[in-house]
């Protein structure tokens, strides 16, 4: 085999790349990772607050979402958050639950991106960074031009992920390659991404509270956040992954409370301070003043009117968001590589052989919480399994 010819080469040195590079090195394959960045793995650098929430230990097949329902199943079930902690254990890396099986790294997201480029060195992966593919064909072999000089294998893995955050690395590569062999592609769209609301009551900016938001068929009760364009926080995060533009939605800052236990067993304080007990007061004395309602007076003393009128406000906060931030804020790619043509077992194309996909590029997006790395790890090991 001459220098630049290899078994596989692995496009894109973001999680599901590096992952899957230091598994075939393991394997015994001679295994070029290009990344065009200066460094691997940014996105994993700049995740979950710079602490990266590299798996969710209650992860389920329904907290996953694509046009088909159970693609993920098979390679989920085949590498679990657990394997991935064991490999974490393996390099001493501490890591603690957040809440709701949201698992971070105790000191910081570099400790999971250096632990997979050491997986990587020690598996003897070729390693090329600030390297841009530009193209591939194919013949007997697959032909890769690429920013540094032209290389061959005889597999390629497209890790190259989804669109959102263009200036660390993301582009369209994937996709492009994907539609090049026959695949289809889902409409990628931006997801995990905060709403842009029009008027966009930047008044209340800052102010973060719990809610309960639907859209459709769709609920999440979690933290909600108003920005200066509109609203953010993990609440409007995850119903992102279902919202379409133009479709309602619903929040309800009573979080279900029925009307008859509402302001129940607080009528000698005055409505401001008794709604303040379960609100930010900012955001109480916004609406009071929105309602015309007076704040100083005693919630007994209010009228029942005025006291709807508040309920209404408050469990049914309606409004068609304008757009999202796009992806510029997202995190990550909601559509991509329609998977009815990939093998759900190993991440090939049905249409080329000795094509592959992981990670975000597909058409397989997580909740909110840790899911999209598992589906990154478990796409790559499904991956190399098949190359196996
Ligand atoms: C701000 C932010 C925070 C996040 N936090 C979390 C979190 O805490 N938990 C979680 O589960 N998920 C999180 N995510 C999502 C998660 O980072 C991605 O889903 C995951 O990184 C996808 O892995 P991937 O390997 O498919 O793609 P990526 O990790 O994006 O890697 C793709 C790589 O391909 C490279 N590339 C692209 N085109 C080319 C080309 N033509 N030639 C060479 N290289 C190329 C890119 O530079 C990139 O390094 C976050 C995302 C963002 C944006």
């Amino acid at each position: 085999m001459d220098k630049d010819q290899y078994d596989v080469i692995v496009i894109g040195g973001g999680a599901s790349g590096l992952f899957v590079s230091s598994l075939l090195g393991k394997q015994g394959k001679k295994t070029l990772l290009i990344e065009h960045n200066k460094e691997f793995g940014k996105k994993i650098l700049i995740s979950g607050g710079g602490r990266c929430n590299f798996t969710n230990a209650n992860s389920t097949p329904e907290d996953f979402f694509g046009k088909n329902r159970h693609f993920h199943k098979s390679a989920l079930s085949g590498y679990k958050p657990s394997d991935f902690i064991d490999l974490l254990k393996k390099y001493k890396i501490e890591w603690y639950e957040k809440k709701d099986g949201q698992l971070f790294c105790k000191e910081s997201a570099a400790q999971v991106r250096d632990m997979l480029v050491r997986e990587c060195e020690t598996n003897n992966v070729k390693l090329l960074t600030s390297c841009h593919v530009k193209s591939i064909e194919h013949d007997h072999y697959y032909h890769l031009e690429s920013t540094k000089g032209d290389f061959k294998s005889e597999n390629v893995v497209i890790a190259s992920g989804g669109l959102s955050i263009a200036p660390i690395g993301a582009t369209d590569f994937g996709h492009r390659i994907a539609s090049q062999f026959g695949h289809k592609l889902i409409n990628p769209e931006p997801a995990l991404v905060p709403f842009v609301l029009e008027p966009s009551f930047s008044e209340l900016s800052g102010v973060s509270l719990p809610a309960k938001v639907t859209t459709g068929k769709n609920e999440i009760t979690e933290d909600l956040l108003f920005t200066h364009k509109g609203m953010s926080g993990p609440a409007i995060l995850k119903i992102s992954l279902y919202w379409n533009i133009g479709d309602k939605i619903k929040i309800d800052f009573t979080l279900g409370r029925v009307r008859e236990d509402f302001l129940k067993g607080v009528g000698a304080k005055t409505i401001l301070n008794a709604l303040a007990l379960s609100a930010p007061k900012r955001f109480v004395e916004y609406i009071l003043e929105e309602l015309n309602v007076d704040k100083d007076k005693k919630v007994n003393e209010t009228s029942k009117k005025d006291l709807n009128k508040i309920y209404d406000f408050l469990s049914n906060f309606s409004f068609t968001p304008a757009r999202t931030e796009g992806f510029r804020k997202a995190e990550v790619t909601r559509g991509g590589v329609d998977v009815s043509k990939i093998s759900s077992k190993t991440m090939e194309s049905n249409l080329q052989k000795g094509l592959f996909f992981i990670g975000e590029v597909l058409d397989v997006t997580g909740q909110l919480g840790g899911f999209n790395f598992q589906w990154a790890w478990a796409s790559a090991y499904a991956c190399a399994q098949g190359l196996e």
